[in-house]
């Protein structure tokens, strides 16, 4: 999964991030993802229209790397 911009999935009327893209029927939040409308990356749907337990998720996965997800690649 591309961390950085991973795929959010339009379930009912709020988007999820997904682990495997479409093939995905469970948000990273663990919601059942019944009402399937659309699909879309996080950085095109925006943070603050996904759902926070999911965003919430993505974060305690990259831990390791929190502090360096605002530096440049060049400064790693
Ligand atoms: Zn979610």
């Amino acid at each position: 999964m591309d961390k950085t911009n991973p795929v959010v999935m339009l379930n009912a009327n709020t988007w999820h991030v997904v682990e495997s893209g479409r093939a995905s029927s469970v948000a990273l939040c663990g919601q059942p993802l019944r009402e399937r409308r659309a699909h879309s990356r996080l950085r095109t749907v925006g943070r603050e229209h996904v759902c926070p337990a999911c965003l919430r998720a993505i974060e305690e996965e990259t831990a390791d790397y929190t502090d360096f997800t605002d530096l440049p690649d060049a400064t790693l």
